[in-house]
């Protein structure tokens, strides 16, 4: 049998019909927007596991840092306030000094942003390894949130931050590249310590048409953006806001961190052109960059394009497809 990617099973599988009163926007978003009575709540779940989504010598308190940080980043995908989460965890052991620095990390981004535990589960795990798996729940005004759907013809498409970082701390510690000290203490710091854009989410509900997260790499979450939307984009390459730690690296690997490199979680958006001004005051509010990085245009057929132009001429963008947990291409991590 054919070896499935990872969105072929989920929607072979798992895209299941209504089954009961409650009923989301069905699965493919960030997060599930529910309509509960005159309230809707958004919902994700995201679990890390150690050697696949963490390096096994990952300090305690990052990860207690970024299992929450990517939870919350689809709540900031979504525009909703982050409220509460519910924490799964599995331990070979229960080692005090390990706990300790978990929850530190864990709760100094929960205080920030005002979340709660609520609740979870704790076990031991019997291979050895460490999984957290985190549901996050947020708020929104009724009827509202952003989705990776609703991006329309001449949209422009806007990135929070910078893009590559993580992924080039990746393959500094796969011994694959070198980095400056400076520039590996500043990837390492995007790989590990991941900040949520909630407040730039939240801010971008009224703006924006539709929004994601970066998790799996500019192409492939710019894609999900285009295939929920119905339609194609243009990017122009050279307005992708590379992070700093990339600056001496070989331009092929820039590319690759650029176009394909996950675990960023910078927002990426569509929104009309008069929101540019809206766009602007955001950015300087919150002293984030953000950038323009191409448009919307009309999908040919039904197949959502991406193309990717640099100086006019178009980039093969075959080998940066980013992440997928089914697949064996090269460009996994
Ligand atoms: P993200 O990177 O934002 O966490 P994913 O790419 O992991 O999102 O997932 C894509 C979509 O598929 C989401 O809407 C997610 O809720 C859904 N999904 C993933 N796995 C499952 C599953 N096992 N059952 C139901 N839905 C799933
Ligand atoms: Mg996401």
């Amino acid at each position: 049998m054919q070896n499935l990617g990872e969105f072929d099973l989920i929607q072979r599988y798992f895209d299941w019909p209504k089954l009961g009163p409650w009923s989301s926007q069905g699965v493919g978003d960030d997060c599930a927007l529910i309509d509960i009575g005159t309230s809707r709540i958004a919902v994700t779940t995201d679990m890390l596991i150690e050697g696949t989504h963490f390096f096994e010598n990952t300090s305690a308190y990052d990860l207690g840092h970024k299992s929450l940080a990517v939870n919350l980043s689809d709540l900031a995908a979504a525009a909703a306030t982050p409220r509460a989460f519910f924490l799964s965890i599995a331990v070979p052991k229960s080692d005090p000094d390990w706990m300790n620095e978990f929850q530190k990390g864990l709760f100094g981004l929960a205080k920030r942003f005002g979340v709660s535990l609520l609740g979870g589960d704790t076990v031991r795990s019997v291979d050895g390894k460490i999984t957290v798996s985190i549901t996050a729940l947020g708020e929104l005004p009724a009827g509202t949130g952003l989705t990776r759907s609703g991006a329309r013809v001449d949209d422009d498409i806007w990135v929070s931050g910078s893009l590559g970082g993580a992924y080039a701390a990746v393959q500094v510690r796969y011994g694959k590249w070198k980095l400056s000290t400076e520039s590996y203490r500043r990837a390492s710091e995007r790989l590990d310590r991941p900040e949520p854009r909630n407040r730039l989410g939240e801010k971008l509900l009224k703006i924006a048409n539709a929004c994601c997260d970066i998790s799996d790499g500019l192409l492939q979450d710019i894609g999900h953006i285009m295939k929920r939307s119905g339609r194609s984009c243009e990017l122009t390459y050279e307005a992708i806001p590379q992070d700093a730690s990339l600056n001496a690296l070989a331009l092929e690997n820039r590319k690759k961190a650029l176009l394909a490199g996950g675990d960023d979680y910078e927002l990426l958006w569509t929104a009309p052109r008069d929101a540019r001004e809206a766009i602007a005051t955001i950015s300087a509010e919150l002293r984030l960059p953000i950038t323009r990085i191409g448009r919307v245009v009309e999908s040919e057929e039904d197949t959502a394009s991406i193309r990717v132009l640099s100086r006019e001429t178009l980039l093969d963008t075959g080998a940066y497809r980013g992440f997928d947990h089914f697949s064996d291409h090269e460009n996994q991590r």
